[in-house]
């Protein structure tokens, strides 16, 4: 096997076929609902299911979307194939859907994104699944979950708000001798960070909104298969009618390109930033995954190739007051949801709302940071100025 090339090298070529490039470097916005044939026949022969990378019809995707789809696929070693979505909700609703029927049970990590929880004890509850939520740091003793019903683990690590490394390679271990699928969150690390199907995954979920898009201005969602479940997760994204458009994947593709850089980027700066943050006397904890001290610390060290931009910290007492004198006098943050653009964002998170197999217990309240692009010093210096706000207000 030859060397696998560089991460910047790859996220530069990655899904860049001549086909759909057509002699420029960026695939052209193919927008379109209508595909045209050039007879009776001719349509006859493009019908049927498999209409992979073939002109169809609008629903079923043209070159700007098969080359972004291409692209994620080539950068998750072990790959079979890549479906879009317009969300990264939207894509884990598919991905589950792909391998769950009523009856079966779902095994999902307790600190998973909270849409994906209300997925699960909502939508997936009225068609007959049920859901048993587990404890991030379980790792092998998974196994003590798994019952006659038990049909998928549904996984997410770091897991959101409260940033626990999961034993991925652990629990998928366990989940093959049993019979059971994996679907893993990887919006954090991407496939750059942390190959998920190399670690045992079947199916791997990105929110593309995030480090893809990375600019703050696109919504977007990808499930990546390992092989042998590509072809129902297809069918069953094709059956809910799912199609990312057009513009979005082309804005996506540009977003990916400057991917690893951004990456690397922001993980060294919100690395230095938590670094700062855990000598100051007004945090009580910092929950980086680099950090000694964060739960799944040694995990993170031995299957992650970095850090990303996302983490949170605990501030030692006060309340919701102080806390919002922090974030409200931010000059560089952004107060909104949502992460993994080039600027920088804050937002107060309260995890414990969220939680149903464990109850993390903080001495104070949370934020969460999202860090983009600007100079760390200069978040620093106004990180310095929200801690003395909230110290002001706390007392
Ligand atoms: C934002 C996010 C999603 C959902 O992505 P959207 O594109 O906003 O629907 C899924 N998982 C995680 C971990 C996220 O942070």
């Amino acid at each position: 096997m030859t060397k696998q090339r560089g991460d910047r090298t790859r996220v530069v070529t990655a899904g860049r076929r001549a086909e759909w490039t057509q002699g420029v470097v960026n695939p052209p916005v193919w927008r379109a609902s209508t595909h045209l044939y050039e007879s009776v026949a001719d349509l006859r022969a493009a019908g049927g299911r498999d209409t992979h990378h073939r002109l169809f019809y609008g629903r079923r995707g043209a070159p700007t979307q098969w080359s972004l789809a291409d692209a994620l696929t080539e950068l998750e070693p072990g790959a079979e194939g890549t479906f879009l979505y317009p969300s990264g909700v939207a894509a884990v609703a598919a991905a589950l859907l792909s391998v769950l029927q009523p009856g079966d049970e779902l095994l999902c990590v307790d600190s998973a994104y909270d849409p994906t929880r209300s997925l699960a004890t909502g939508l997936l509850r009225r068609l007959g699944i049920t859901t048993r939520f587990y404890d991030p740091l379980i790792g092998a003793d998974i196994a003590d979950l798994i019952g006659p019903a038990t049909r998928a683990i549904l996984l997410e690590s770091p897991g959101s708000l409260t940033f626990e490394v999961q034993d991925v390679p652990a629990i998928t271990a366990v989940a093959r001798a049993r019979g059971l699928v994996t679907l893993l969150d990887n919006s954090w690390a991407t496939p750059l960070l942390f190959p998920a199907i190399r670690n045992g995954v079947d199916l791997t979920i990105l929110a593309g909104t995030k480090y893809v898009g990375g600019h703050s201005d696109v919504m977007l969602g990808a499930v990546t298969a390992a092989p042998g479940h590509f072809a129902r997760l297809r069918d069953t994204s094709f059956q809910l009618g799912q199609v990312a458009s057009p513009d979005d994947a082309w804005l996506a593709a540009r977003g990916l390109r400057t991917m690893a850089l951004r990456l690397a980027e922001q993980g060294r700066s919100a690395l230095a930033i938590a670094r700062w943050l855990e000598q100051q006397p007004e945090v009580a904890r910092v929950l980086h995954p680099a950090l000694p001290g964060s739960p799944g610390h040694a995990t993170f060290m031995r299957d992650f190739a970095g850090p990303a931009g996302l983490f949170a910290f605990v501030l030692n007492g006060g309340d919701e007051a102080a806390r919002a004198a922090l974030i409200d006098g931010l000059e560089l943050f952004g107060i909104g949801y949502s992460w993994g653009g080039f600027e920088s964002l804050a937002i107060p998170v309260d995890p414990a709302r969220y939680r149903t197999a464990t109850s993390p217990d903080f001495a104070g309240p949370l934020v969460r940071l999202s860090i983009g692009l600007e100079d760390s010093d200069d978040l620093i210096a106004d990180l310095a100025a929200g801690l003395a706000r909230f110290r002001a207000v706390r007392g």
